[in-house]
């Protein structure tokens, strides 16, 4: 089990913020809405009765200097199928149909105002399948932004703030 930790980084070149955290999970809840989680263990059995869930990942577009959010679903149950659970999941997106019950203890107000979206199955997620961004198409990054150097300008980087999220 990969551990539960966010870590903020900032570029001492640019100055661009941003933050690696996760294990990152979300499922549909009860309420219609998507929950979006941090698997700590007192989160595990959130999504046994969800009908979709599947994991959250964070990447940026360096073109529109912009943190894009990708819910890739894992899982789907009846009455969904794939077509219903991405349109679904991008509605919510959408109308900003998300809770953050769980996570958001852990986190900056700010990190909660991603409005960039891109829904997806996750079976694709290894394959050569390639992402673009939403709002100018170019190609962004699958995977969550570097820990080495900055996805903005390449500058240096530095961690400002991190915790380990596994001892709750
Ligand atoms: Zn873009
Ligand atoms: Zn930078």
């Amino acid at each position: 089990m990969e551990m539960a930790s966010i870590d903020y980084f900032e570029c001492e070149n640019c100055g661009f913020r941003w933050k690696d955290q996760g294990p990152l999970l979300f499922c549909l809840n009860e309420d219609g809405e998507i929950e979006e989680y941090i698997l700590i263990r007192t989160a595990y059995d959130l999504d046994k009765d969800s009908s979709i869930s599947g994991d959250i990942v964070e990447t940026y577009c360096v073109n529109c200097d912009k943190k894009i959010k990708m819910y890739l679903i894992s899982f789907i149950k009846k009455p969904y199928d794939e077509e219903e659970a991405i349109a679904l999941i991008e509605k919510f997106a959408n109308e900003n149909k998300i809770s953050n019950t769980i996570l958001k203890p852990f986190i900056k107000s700010s990190d909660l105002k991603d409005d960039c979206y891109i829904v997806d199955l996750s079976r694709n997620f290894h394959t050569s399948k390639r992402y673009h961004c939403p709002i100018c198409n170019s190609e962004i990054p699958k995977y969550i932004l570097s820990k080495n150097s900055c996805p903005k300008c390449g500058g240096e980087i530095k961690v400002v703030d991190g915790m380990c999220l596994d001892k709750l």
